[in-house]
Protein backbone atom coordinates (compact mmCIF):
# COMPACT_ATOMS: atom_id res chain seq x y z
CA UNK A 1 0.00 0.00 0.00
CA UNK A 2 1.27 3.21 -1.21
CA UNK A 3 1.59 5.82 1.80
CA UNK A 4 -1.05 9.31 1.13
CA UNK A 5 0.68 11.98 -0.09
CA UNK A 6 1.66 14.54 2.91
CA UNK A 7 0.50 18.33 2.82
CA UNK A 8 2.55 19.77 0.32
CA UNK A 9 2.57 17.85 -2.06
CA UNK A 10 1.25 18.78 -5.81
CA UNK A 11 -1.57 16.59 -7.13
CA UNK A 12 -1.48 17.34 -11.13
CA UNK A 13 -4.69 17.94 -12.86
CA UNK A 14 -5.28 17.75 -16.37
CA UNK A 15 -7.70 19.80 -17.23
CA UNK A 16 -8.96 23.01 -16.58
CA UNK A 17 -12.51 23.78 -16.49
CA UNK A 18 -14.91 23.87 -13.44
CA UNK A 19 -14.27 20.58 -12.21
CA UNK A 20 -10.51 21.59 -11.75
CA UNK A 21 -11.10 24.47 -10.36
CA UNK A 22 -13.49 23.26 -7.32
CA UNK A 23 -10.97 20.00 -7.32
CA UNK A 24 -8.21 22.41 -6.55
CA UNK A 25 -10.08 24.90 -3.98
CA UNK A 26 -10.55 20.82 -2.31
CA UNK A 27 -7.24 19.96 -2.55
CA UNK A 28 -5.79 23.33 -0.87
CA UNK A 29 -8.02 23.15 1.74
CA UNK A 30 -5.96 19.51 2.73
CA UNK A 31 -3.18 21.46 2.26
CA UNK A 32 -1.73 20.26 -1.49
CA UNK A 33 -0.84 22.35 -4.73
CA UNK A 34 -2.51 21.72 -7.90
CA UNK A 35 -0.74 22.20 -11.00
CA UNK A 36 -3.32 22.54 -13.72
CA UNK A 37 -2.79 21.11 -17.69
CA UNK A 38 -4.57 22.96 -20.14
CA UNK A 39 -4.34 24.36 -23.46
CA UNK A 40 -5.99 27.81 -22.58
CA UNK A 41 -4.39 30.02 -20.39
CA UNK A 42 -7.27 31.75 -18.95
CA UNK A 43 -8.65 27.92 -17.91
CA UNK A 44 -10.92 28.66 -14.66
CA UNK A 45 -8.71 25.88 -12.77
CA UNK A 46 -5.71 28.22 -12.91
CA UNK A 47 -6.86 31.45 -11.27
CA UNK A 48 -7.10 28.74 -8.04
CA UNK A 49 -3.76 26.90 -8.49
CA UNK A 50 -0.50 27.12 -7.34
CA UNK A 51 1.24 25.86 -10.90
CA UNK A 52 -0.07 26.01 -14.88
CA UNK A 53 1.03 24.74 -17.93
CA UNK A 54 -0.67 26.29 -20.99
CA UNK A 55 -0.31 23.35 -24.18
CA UNK A 56 -1.94 21.71 -26.19
CA UNK A 57 -3.26 17.74 -24.67
CA UNK A 58 -1.18 16.18 -27.79
CA UNK A 59 2.07 17.64 -26.32
CA UNK A 60 3.75 14.76 -25.15
CA UNK A 61 7.18 16.80 -24.37
CA UNK A 62 5.17 19.66 -22.02
CA UNK A 63 3.19 16.25 -21.00
CA UNK A 64 6.24 14.66 -19.47
CA UNK A 65 7.58 17.84 -18.18
CA UNK A 66 3.93 18.18 -16.36
CA UNK A 67 4.19 14.55 -14.66
CA UNK A 68 7.88 15.27 -13.72
CA UNK A 69 6.54 18.12 -11.36
CA UNK A 70 3.81 16.72 -9.74
CA UNK A 71 3.30 13.25 -7.24
CA UNK A 72 0.50 12.19 -9.06
CA UNK A 73 -1.73 12.81 -11.96
CA UNK A 74 -6.03 12.89 -12.05
CA UNK A 75 -8.37 14.02 -15.18
CA UNK A 76 -11.49 16.43 -15.17
CA UNK A 77 -12.05 15.06 -18.28
CA UNK A 78 -11.66 11.97 -20.04
CA UNK A 79 -10.56 12.26 -23.49
CA UNK A 80 -6.71 12.58 -22.95
CA UNK A 81 -5.09 11.50 -26.16
CA UNK A 82 -3.66 7.60 -25.98
CA UNK A 83 -0.03 8.95 -26.15
CA UNK A 84 -0.15 11.93 -23.84
CA UNK A 85 -1.68 8.88 -20.82
CA UNK A 86 1.28 6.43 -22.42
CA UNK A 87 4.17 9.20 -21.84
CA UNK A 88 2.27 10.41 -18.17
CA UNK A 89 2.49 7.23 -16.26
CA UNK A 90 5.88 6.27 -17.16
CA UNK A 91 6.69 9.25 -14.73
CA UNK A 92 3.98 9.45 -12.40
CA UNK A 93 1.18 7.79 -10.69
CA UNK A 94 -2.07 8.56 -12.62
CA UNK A 95 -5.36 8.13 -10.98
CA UNK A 96 -8.17 6.95 -11.70
CA UNK A 97 -6.07 4.61 -13.65
CA UNK A 98 -5.66 4.49 -17.62
CA UNK A 99 -7.74 1.28 -18.27
CA UNK A 100 -11.05 3.52 -16.36
CA UNK A 101 -10.06 6.39 -18.54
CA UNK A 102 -9.84 3.93 -21.36
CA UNK A 103 -13.11 2.20 -20.80
CA UNK A 104 -15.30 5.43 -20.44
CA UNK A 105 -13.28 7.38 -23.28
CA UNK A 106 -15.91 5.50 -26.18
CA UNK A 107 -19.15 4.45 -25.98
CA UNK A 108 -18.84 0.94 -27.37
CA UNK A 109 -15.88 -0.10 -25.17
CA UNK A 110 -17.85 1.30 -22.14
CA UNK A 111 -21.13 -0.63 -22.79
CA UNK A 112 -19.17 -3.76 -24.25
CA UNK A 113 -17.90 -3.43 -20.01
CA UNK A 114 -21.05 -2.62 -18.78
CA UNK A 115 -22.98 -6.02 -20.29
CA UNK A 116 -19.52 -8.15 -19.81
CA UNK A 117 -19.98 -7.48 -16.11
CA UNK A 118 -24.10 -8.20 -16.14
CA UNK A 119 -25.02 -4.26 -16.00
CA UNK A 120 -27.84 -3.54 -18.30
CA UNK A 121 -28.14 -0.86 -20.63
CA UNK A 122 -30.36 0.12 -23.34
CA UNK A 123 -30.35 -2.53 -26.22
CA UNK A 124 -27.57 -1.58 -28.39
CA UNK A 125 -25.25 -2.16 -31.57
CA UNK A 126 -22.21 -0.60 -32.76
CA UNK A 127 -21.56 1.33 -36.45
CA UNK A 128 -18.66 1.26 -38.28
CA UNK A 129 -20.15 0.69 -41.68
CA UNK A 130 -23.43 2.10 -43.38
CA UNK A 131 -24.18 -1.36 -44.28
CA UNK A 132 -24.52 -1.91 -39.96
CA UNK A 133 -26.74 0.86 -39.62
CA UNK A 134 -30.13 -1.49 -40.38
CA UNK A 135 -28.89 -4.45 -38.84
CA UNK A 136 -28.32 -2.09 -35.37
CA UNK A 137 -31.92 -0.84 -35.66
CA UNK A 138 -33.08 -4.48 -36.18
CA UNK A 139 -31.62 -5.05 -32.66
CA UNK A 140 -32.53 -1.41 -30.66
CA UNK A 141 -35.46 -0.90 -32.85
CA UNK A 142 -36.82 2.52 -33.32
CA UNK A 143 -36.97 5.50 -32.29
CA UNK A 144 -33.16 5.26 -31.45
CA UNK A 145 -30.68 7.32 -30.73
CA UNK A 146 -27.34 7.91 -33.12
CA UNK A 147 -24.23 8.93 -30.69
CA UNK A 148 -20.33 9.73 -31.43
CA UNK A 149 -18.60 6.47 -29.94
CA UNK A 150 -15.83 9.45 -28.90
CA UNK A 151 -15.59 13.23 -28.03
CA UNK A 152 -19.54 13.35 -26.99
CA UNK A 153 -20.90 15.40 -24.08
CA UNK A 154 -23.94 17.62 -23.31
CA UNK A 155 -26.04 16.25 -25.94
CA UNK A 156 -23.14 16.98 -28.68
CA UNK A 157 -22.55 14.24 -31.44
CA UNK A 158 -26.36 12.51 -30.98
CA UNK A 159 -28.90 12.30 -33.15
CA UNK A 160 -32.59 11.02 -32.77
CA UNK A 161 -33.64 8.26 -35.63
CA UNK A 162 -37.56 7.79 -35.30
CA UNK A 163 -37.63 5.61 -38.90
CA UNK A 164 -35.32 3.44 -40.91
CA UNK A 165 -34.98 5.90 -44.13
CA UNK A 166 -33.76 8.57 -41.69
CA UNK A 167 -30.95 6.24 -40.67
CA UNK A 168 -28.24 7.29 -43.42
CA UNK A 169 -28.76 11.17 -43.07
CA UNK A 170 -28.68 10.59 -38.68
CA UNK A 171 -25.13 8.98 -39.65
CA UNK A 172 -23.90 11.49 -42.49
CA UNK A 173 -24.99 14.32 -39.76
CA UNK A 174 -22.91 13.00 -37.35
CA UNK A 175 -19.50 12.60 -39.97
CA UNK A 176 -19.85 8.93 -40.18
CA UNK A 177 -17.81 8.96 -37.06
CA UNK A 178 -17.55 5.43 -35.89
CA UNK A 179 -21.21 5.19 -33.52
CA UNK A 180 -23.48 3.19 -31.78
CA UNK A 181 -27.55 3.28 -31.91
CA UNK A 182 -29.00 2.74 -28.73
CA UNK A 183 -32.72 2.02 -28.27
CA UNK A 184 -34.71 4.85 -27.21
CA UNK A 185 -35.54 4.47 -23.45
CA UNK A 186 -38.50 5.54 -22.04
CA UNK A 187 -37.67 6.16 -18.39
CA UNK A 188 -39.61 7.15 -15.81
CA UNK A 189 -36.82 9.48 -14.31
CA UNK A 190 -33.07 9.96 -14.74
CA UNK A 191 -31.20 9.67 -11.31
CA UNK A 192 -27.30 9.44 -11.03
CA UNK A 193 -24.76 8.09 -8.03
CA UNK A 194 -21.46 9.33 -7.32
CA UNK A 195 -18.84 6.88 -5.87
CA UNK A 196 -15.28 6.87 -4.26
CA UNK A 197 -12.94 4.21 -4.54
CA UNK A 198 -9.55 4.44 -2.74
CA UNK A 199 -5.92 3.10 -3.05
CA UNK A 200 -7.15 0.34 -0.34
CA UNK A 201 -10.21 -0.67 -2.54
CA UNK A 202 -13.05 0.81 -0.02
CA UNK A 203 -15.59 2.56 -1.63
CA UNK A 204 -18.09 5.19 -0.17
CA UNK A 205 -21.20 6.38 -2.45
CA UNK A 206 -23.39 9.64 -1.56
CA UNK A 207 -27.17 9.40 -2.23
CA UNK A 208 -28.72 8.44 -5.58
CA UNK A 209 -30.24 12.09 -6.91
CA UNK A 210 -32.47 12.95 -9.66
CA UNK A 211 -31.21 14.37 -12.85
CA UNK A 212 -33.28 16.62 -15.14
CA UNK A 213 -31.92 17.87 -18.37
CA UNK A 214 -32.72 20.45 -20.29
CA UNK A 215 -31.63 20.42 -24.61
CA UNK A 216 -29.68 17.65 -23.38
CA UNK A 217 -27.63 19.52 -20.63
CA UNK A 218 -28.29 18.88 -16.99
CA UNK A 219 -30.30 21.38 -15.54
CA UNK A 220 -31.92 20.69 -12.00
CA UNK A 221 -30.27 17.87 -9.36
CA UNK A 222 -32.55 17.12 -6.50
CA UNK A 223 -30.83 15.42 -3.55
CA UNK A 224 -31.59 12.91 -2.81
CA UNK A 225 -33.92 11.04 -5.44
CA UNK A 226 -37.40 10.10 -4.42
CA UNK A 227 -36.73 6.42 -5.68
CA UNK A 228 -37.99 4.06 -3.38
CA UNK A 229 -35.01 2.32 -1.04
CA UNK A 230 -34.72 -1.01 -3.19
CA UNK A 231 -34.23 1.04 -6.61
CA UNK A 232 -31.96 3.41 -4.60
CA UNK A 233 -29.66 0.42 -2.97
CA UNK A 234 -29.89 -1.30 -6.28
CA UNK A 235 -28.50 2.17 -8.27
CA UNK A 236 -25.50 2.41 -5.39
CA UNK A 237 -24.57 -1.08 -5.76
CA UNK A 238 -24.28 -0.80 -9.49
CA UNK A 239 -22.19 2.31 -8.80
CA UNK A 240 -19.91 0.23 -6.71
CA UNK A 241 -19.27 -2.75 -8.59
CA UNK A 242 -18.33 -1.01 -11.99
CA UNK A 243 -15.96 1.07 -10.09
CA UNK A 244 -14.42 -1.78 -8.27
CA UNK A 245 -14.46 -3.55 -11.83
CA UNK A 246 -12.37 -0.62 -13.57
CA UNK A 247 -10.16 -0.93 -10.44
CA UNK A 248 -10.75 3.03 -10.39
CA UNK A 249 -8.98 5.05 -7.72
CA UNK A 250 -10.85 8.66 -7.10
CA UNK A 251 -14.29 9.18 -7.99
CA UNK A 252 -16.80 7.84 -10.52
CA UNK A 253 -20.21 9.04 -11.55
CA UNK A 254 -22.69 6.75 -13.00
CA UNK A 255 -25.55 8.09 -14.67
CA UNK A 256 -28.48 5.71 -14.83
CA UNK A 257 -32.32 5.36 -16.23
CA UNK A 258 -34.72 4.21 -13.96
CA UNK A 259 -37.62 2.29 -16.12
CA UNK A 260 -41.52 2.16 -15.21
CA UNK A 261 -40.75 -1.69 -14.03
CA UNK A 262 -38.33 -0.37 -11.25
CA UNK A 263 -35.26 -1.64 -13.56
CA UNK A 264 -32.38 0.11 -13.58
CA UNK A 265 -29.97 0.69 -16.65
CA UNK A 266 -26.64 2.56 -16.97
CA UNK A 267 -27.00 5.31 -19.86
CA UNK A 268 -22.98 6.27 -18.87
CA UNK A 269 -20.14 6.71 -16.92
CA UNK A 270 -17.85 9.39 -15.74
CA UNK A 271 -14.19 8.26 -13.54
CA UNK A 272 -14.49 12.03 -12.34
CA UNK A 273 -16.56 14.43 -10.67
CA UNK A 274 -19.55 15.23 -11.80
CA UNK A 275 -22.02 18.09 -12.43
CA UNK A 276 -24.42 16.13 -10.50
CA UNK A 277 -22.59 15.92 -7.38
CA UNK A 278 -22.35 19.56 -7.35
CA UNK A 279 -25.12 19.86 -4.49
CA UNK A 280 -22.59 17.86 -1.96
CA UNK A 281 -19.92 21.17 -2.05
CA UNK A 282 -22.71 22.49 0.45
CA UNK A 283 -25.27 19.65 1.70
CA UNK A 284 -22.23 16.91 2.82
CA UNK A 285 -19.56 17.34 5.60
CA UNK A 286 -17.29 15.67 2.95
CA UNK A 287 -18.05 17.24 -0.98
CA UNK A 288 -17.65 15.08 -3.79
CA UNK A 289 -14.34 17.45 -4.66
CA UNK A 290 -13.12 16.23 -1.14
CA UNK A 291 -13.62 12.87 -1.52
CA UNK A 292 -11.87 12.91 -5.00
CA UNK A 293 -8.72 14.90 -3.96
CA UNK A 294 -8.81 12.07 -0.98
CA UNK A 295 -8.80 8.69 -3.76
CA UNK A 296 -5.96 10.50 -5.60
CA UNK A 297 -3.99 11.40 -2.52
CA UNK A 298 -3.91 7.91 -1.03
CA UNK A 299 -5.98 9.95 2.23
CA UNK A 300 -8.82 7.23 3.63
CA UNK A 301 -12.41 8.42 1.97
CA UNK A 302 -14.53 10.88 3.63
CA UNK A 303 -18.14 9.78 5.04
CA UNK A 304 -20.81 10.71 2.35
CA UNK A 305 -23.43 11.54 4.58
CA UNK A 306 -25.60 14.90 3.82
CA UNK A 307 -26.18 17.82 6.43
CA UNK A 308 -28.97 18.96 4.11
CA UNK A 309 -31.23 17.93 1.26
CA UNK A 310 -30.44 20.22 -1.61
CA UNK A 311 -31.85 21.34 -5.15
CA UNK A 312 -28.96 22.36 -7.54
CA UNK A 313 -29.41 24.41 -10.68
CA UNK A 314 -26.69 25.50 -13.04
CA UNK A 315 -26.38 28.57 -14.59
CA UNK A 316 -26.21 28.03 -18.22
CA UNK A 317 -25.13 31.38 -20.37
CA UNK A 318 -26.45 34.30 -19.60
CA UNK A 319 -28.58 32.86 -16.48
CA UNK A 320 -25.60 33.62 -14.96
CA UNK A 321 -26.47 37.40 -15.43
CA UNK A 322 -28.77 37.05 -12.44
CA UNK A 323 -25.81 36.43 -9.68
CA UNK A 324 -26.80 39.44 -7.87
CA UNK A 325 -30.51 38.65 -7.02
CA UNK A 326 -28.92 35.11 -6.58
CA UNK A 327 -26.47 36.35 -4.08
CA UNK A 328 -29.70 38.51 -2.32
CA UNK A 329 -31.47 35.40 -1.96
CA UNK A 330 -31.19 34.34 1.47
CA UNK A 331 -29.56 30.35 1.81
CA UNK A 332 -28.86 30.23 -1.53
CA UNK A 333 -25.46 28.99 -2.09
CA UNK A 334 -24.04 30.82 -5.00
CA UNK A 335 -21.11 29.14 -7.22
CA UNK A 336 -19.60 31.11 -10.41
CA UNK A 337 -16.66 29.55 -12.24
CA UNK A 338 -14.69 33.04 -12.96
CA UNK A 339 -15.49 32.16 -17.19
CA UNK A 340 -15.03 35.86 -19.09
CA UNK A 341 -16.97 34.49 -21.61
CA UNK A 342 -20.66 33.78 -21.34
CA UNK A 343 -22.32 31.32 -24.60
CA UNK A 344 -25.66 29.74 -25.03
CA UNK A 345 -25.20 26.47 -23.18
CA UNK A 346 -21.86 27.25 -21.90
CA UNK A 347 -21.82 26.22 -17.87
CA UNK A 348 -21.14 29.21 -16.33
CA UNK A 349 -21.94 28.31 -12.48
CA UNK A 350 -24.40 27.02 -10.37
CA UNK A 351 -26.85 27.52 -7.35
CA UNK A 352 -27.98 24.72 -4.30
CA UNK A 353 -30.85 25.83 -2.09
CA UNK A 354 -30.86 23.93 0.80
CA UNK A 355 -33.53 22.25 3.20
CA UNK A 356 -33.94 20.24 6.14
CA UNK A 357 -33.18 16.07 5.62
CA UNK A 358 -36.29 14.36 4.89
CA UNK A 359 -35.11 11.26 6.69
CA UNK A 360 -34.13 9.20 3.85
CA UNK A 361 -30.95 7.31 4.35
P1 LIG B 1 -25.74 11.30 -22.85
O1 LIG B 1 -24.87 12.30 -23.54
O2 LIG B 1 -25.62 9.93 -23.38
O3 LIG B 1 -25.62 11.37 -21.35
O4 LIG B 1 -27.25 11.78 -23.14
C1 LIG B 1 -27.74 13.02 -22.70
C2 LIG B 1 -29.22 12.91 -22.36
O5 LIG B 1 -29.97 12.50 -23.51
C3 LIG B 1 -29.52 11.86 -21.30
O6 LIG B 1 -29.29 12.32 -20.02
C4 LIG B 1 -31.00 11.59 -21.60
O7 LIG B 1 -31.81 12.63 -21.09
C5 LIG B 1 -31.04 11.62 -23.11
N1 LIG B 1 -30.79 10.27 -23.63
C6 LIG B 1 -29.57 9.75 -23.93
N2 LIG B 1 -29.68 8.46 -24.35
C7 LIG B 1 -30.98 8.15 -24.31
C8 LIG B 1 -31.74 6.97 -24.61
N3 LIG B 1 -31.16 5.84 -25.08
N4 LIG B 1 -33.09 7.02 -24.45
C9 LIG B 1 -33.70 8.14 -24.00
N5 LIG B 1 -33.04 9.29 -23.71
C10 LIG B 1 -31.71 9.30 -23.85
Amino acid sequence: MTRPLPPGATIGILGGGQLGRMAAVAAAQLGYKCHIYSPDADAPAKEVSAAETTAPYEDTKAARAFADAVDVVTFEFENVPDDTLAAISEIAPVRPGVDALHVSQDREIEKTFLNDHGIGTAPWAAIGKAADLQIAADVTGLPAILKTSRFGYDGKGQVRVDTADHLAAAWDSIGNAPAVLEGFVDFEREISVIVARGLDGATESYVPVDNVHRDHILYTTTAPSTVDDKIAGKARDIAGQVATALDLVGLLAVEMFVLRDGAVLVNEIAPRPHNSGHWTLDACAVRQFEQFIRAVAGLPLGGPAHHSDAVMTNLIGDEADAWAEIAEEPGACLHLYGKAESHPGRKMGHVTRLSPVSGRP
